[in-house]
């Protein structure tokens, strides 16, 4: 991995902030532009991984609409992003739907049995809907709670549960079984998808391959995913969607933070920051994994090692073991890597840690504060 070279001032972020780069989300959409020529599809921003509106304008040069995984994502791509706004959900409660008709253009339904509950709403609106499919195809062994085709899955319906139903009134299928994945991955789905599923997808208008595809990834093979998404268009006569959260994001955004005071456990010296795993990136917990910061190593490979902890009373609440060339003291600033995605939209108060600010480098790195939270924030989703 190429480090990182920060143009905007590190000094100038009040920690801990979130720092998004206009420069950065750029370079990733370029190349999904790319996909989008080249293939003939249209990509959606899956906002569940990043929901960044104040970016939205930007991204919309781009791609074609939004994707949410629920109501209040829903309602935030219609309102700052525009194009098209689909939405899966594994299921919707009637009042939901209510919401959800006037302002999306694609439902994607988890089952029959909420297919046929919304049928006559959803054709009466006129709107497009399809079924979210489970090709029972796993191909990630890494990361077990995000593999929608284990056995007992609740995502997705089975090619048996196909058997004897009418499928009248559907537009589309969808699948989402990947994460983090190349297009070799895509190649093998695909198959599974079509061995089940492919004798439906000629009365279909459109198939969602769904997110997971780590387009932006610098070892990615764009081109065979431009060439599958090209067969299944002129194999099956549909249109084709990707919704990719990551690959919009990935890499695009750093979170700032600094050393409160630095302490000493049989022979562990903990250094406690002013960002905390399981507030601000919890998906070093939960996923869980090692995020990179700028100009360290692995634990002892450089000369100074320090656990790195958040300043919650969680005694589990600490990032990982990093080295340094120099001591770090306290008001050291640390730079964490790829903390666009899947960070900004799950951080949290628990403990009642202050959420971290939101900040935009524009083409020029000048920085904007995009939002501060305070006190509030916190109280007002208690009672
Ligand atoms: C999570 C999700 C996505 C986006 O996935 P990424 O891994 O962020 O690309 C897309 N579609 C659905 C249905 C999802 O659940």
């Amino acid at each position: 991995m190429t480090e990182a070279t920060i143009k905007w001032s590190v000094d100038k972020v009040p920690t801990p902030a979130f720092v998004v780069e206009e420069n950065l989300l750029r370079k990733n959409l370029e190349i999904l532009a790319r996909v989008k020529e080249e293939a003939g599809c249209k990509i959606l921003l899956a906002q569940k991984a990043f929901s960044m509106f104040h970016f939205y304008p930007l991204i919309a040069e781009y791609l074609d609409g939004t994707t949410a995984s629920g109501i209040h994502e829903a309602r935030l791509g219609y309102e700052e992003f525009g194009g098209e706004t689909h939405v899966f959900s594994p299921a919707y409660r009637p009042e939901e739907i209510e919401e959800l008709l006037p302002i999306c253009d694609h439902l994607v339904f988890n089952s029959f049995s909420q297919w046929h509950r919304y049928k006559d709403q959803v054709l009466n609106s006129g709107k497009s809907a399809g079924l979210r499919v489970n090709p029972e195809c796993s191909t990630q062994d890494d990361h077990a709670i995000y593999d929608p085709c284990s056995p007992g899955s609740r995502l997705g319906i089975l090619d048996s549960q196909f058997e004897g139903e009418d499928l009248s009134g559907l537009d589309g299928l969808h699948f989402h079984t990947l994460c983090e994945q190349n297009s070799d991955d895509l190649v093998t789905t695909l198959k599974a998808v079509e061995a089940k599923f492919g004798k439906y997808l000629s009365q279909m208008k459109w198939l969602n391959f769904g997110g997971g595809h780590h387009i932006s990834r610098e070892d990615y093979d764009v081109d065979l995913l431009v060439s599958e998404v090209k067969r299944i268009k002129e194999t099956y006569g549909v249109e084709v969607y990707l919704e990719p959260g990551e690959a919009i994001a990935l890499n695009a955004g750093y979170l700032v933070a600094q050393v409160l005071d630095i302490t000493e456990n049989r022979g562990v010296f903990n250094a406690i920051l002013d960002t905390s795993a399981t507030c601000h990136m919890p998906d070093v917990l939960e996923m869980p994994y090692r995020p990179h910061i700028i100009s360290t190593g692995e634990a002892h490979k450089k000369a100074y090692t320090y656990r790195l902890g958040g300043p919650t009373c969680l005694a589990g609440d600490h990032i990982g073991e990093y080295s340094f060339d120099q001591p770090l003291e306290i008001g050291s600033r640390l730079i964490f890597c790829d903390m666009a995605i899947y960070s900004m939209v799950k951080t949290n108060t628990f403990n009642g840690m202050p959420l971290a600010s939101i900040m935009a480098a524009d083409a020029q790195n000048n920085l904007t504060l995009v939002k501060s939270f305070g006190y509030l924030d916190f109280k007002e989703r208690l009672s």
